[in-house]
């Protein structure tokens, strides 16, 4: 087994693409490489009086488009090769949905169960002076926002961290995925769960390619499993359940559960808060270990943790016909061509989990507009329908009730605009990409890099280089 480093698994995939692209390999590799890569140490005070030194990275994939766009993680895996490919995974993200953005990506060294919320507050703050004072924050330049072990929380930190050292204006543009009250948007916390949700549900309304897998087309009656419910997969379930959807298996730290006549949402994550975990959850059976559930029989199986999850050594027990990655490279190359053989779809993250950057990217839009989407057009709209319902009301025998009219009447506020945005984005680009497989007979990952790297291309082309 070879084992390839996480930022080459990134490249492996973009080279395969790449083949199918017009660029020549010296605008490939400026493509492919880091721009911009920052490791930050700093003391920690522990609240016992200790030292401790804490690690950080940002890396910026991509400077041809700005601000450069990614989260910001806490997790021991963090390491310089981790955060270059997931800076590197954003900017084709970025690109297949038309994001406007470069890619980049930050992360600590730190298991954050291990700190008290002082301690927390206290890394974060430090790290974003860190990346201030090296010109790695703000709202024209590189805008942080959560991943995995972070939260509205921690992005609401950045931001008065940011406001106290910069009298920028657009200020709140910093960092996004920040509380409500701080210039964040509603639905961006769920955003790429919900995002993941219409990017299945779009593959699966595909008749083809589920007469090919042997699926009905539609998510009902389809049975999932999900590895981690943190805020993704947690998200990615709750749509899933709400459209029918039954969720069989679940795999956490602590262990996995199975039961193939569905597993009660809600029942568990109220059994996870009074426990801690989902071992011994009663409405399920508990299995061996966390990786056990994975393959388990199931039509979508859906990692949505951390990278390198379905690797060489599990691939060929893996039963599921359709792989949606809702984490960031949670398939290795060598398993996703193991996957792949068996006939299984495949739906990539580069594509999959962009609803979390999409809304990210509304949120930075309404910061730096200072204005909520919404607030001019929404009272206005629902005037316009109100006179065309009373005008059909007035020419025919139908009386609307107070209920349709609400209903009916409804105008576009700020959960609204952003719902439709959000599906308008997941649809478009899978309708793209799956175009783009369809003329080059390849699978949906290559798909997306190609059309990632015909869009980056494009613009590396016309880029000046300095004497
Ligand atoms: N951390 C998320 C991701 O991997 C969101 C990034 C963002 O919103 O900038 O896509």
């Amino acid at each position: 087994m070879i084992d390839y480093k996480f930022f080459d698994q990134v490249n492996r995939a973009f080279d395969k693409a790449a083949a199918y692209t017009r660029f020549d390999s010296g605008l490939l590799s400026q493509m492919k490489s880091c721009n911009d890569i920052l490791h930050i140490t700093f003391p920690l005070e522990r609240d016992d009086g200790s030292i401790e030194v804490i690690h950080g990275w940002r890396v910026e994939h991509s400077h041809h488009k700005l601000p450069t766009k990614g989260g910001i993680r806490y997790s021991l895996t963090v390491n310089e090769d981790e955060t270059m490919a997931l800076a590197a995974l954003m900017t084709y993200k970025c690109a297949v949905v038309n994001v406007p953005f470069g890619g980049a990506k930050g992360g600590i060294r730190i298991n954050k169960n291990d700190y008290s919320d002082q301690e927390l507050e206290r890394i974060t703050r430090r790290f974003t002076f860190q990346l201030y004072k090296k010109n790695f924050i703000g709202p024209g330049s590189d805008v942080p926002a959560p991943d995995y072990g972070t939260g509205a929380r921690e992005m609401g930190w950045i931001l008065d961290t940011f406001r106290q050292i910069s009298s920028d204006i657009n200020a709140e543009g910093c960092v996004t995925g920040k509380p409500l009250g701080q210039g964040g948007i509603r639905g961006r916390t769920e955003a790429t769960g919900r995002g993941v949700f219409f990017g299945i549900e779009e593959a699966c309304s595909n008749k083809e390619d589920m007469n090919k897998i042997g699926l009905e087309t539609g998510i009902e009656g389809k049975a999932f499993v999900v590895q981690g419910l943190g805020n993704v997969g947690y998200h990615s379930a709750k749509y899933l359940t709400e459209a029918g959807a039954i969720m069989v298996g679940i795999a956490e730290m602590d262990g996995s559960i199975y039961n193939e006549n569905g597993i009660d949402l809600k029942k568990l994550t109220d059994y996870r808060r009074e426990t801690g975990g989902i071992v011994g959850f009663e409405g399920a059976q508990t299995l061996e270990d966390s990786n056990t559930v994975l393959e388990a029989k199931c039509d979508i199986l859906i990692p949505a943790a951390l990278e390198n999850q379905l690797n060489a050594e599990n691939a060929q027990r893996i039963k599921a016909k359709i792989i949606g990655e809702a984490a960031n490279g949670p398939t290795t190359s060598e398993a996703h061509e193991i996957i792949k053989k068996r006939g299984a779809l495949i739906i990539p993250d580069n594509y999959l989990n962009a609803g979390g950057v999409t809304v990210s990217y509304f949120e930075w839009l309404k910061n730096i507009q200072h204005v909520r989407f919404g607030r001019m057009g929404k009272r206005f709209e629902e005037d316009s329908y109100k006179r065309i319902l009373s005008v059909i009301e007035a020419v025919s025998d139908r009386k609307f009730s107070d209920k349709e009219l609400k209903y009916l009447a409804k105008g576009g506020g700020e959960a609204e605009l952003v719902d439709s945005g959000l599906k308008d984005t997941m649809v478009n680009s899978y309708n793209e990409i799956n175009e783009i497989r369809k003329k080059h007979e390849v699978d949906l990952r290559t798909a997306a890099f190609i059309s990632a790297i015909n869009k980056v291309g494009e613009i590396y082309e016309h880029m000046g280089i300095f004497p």
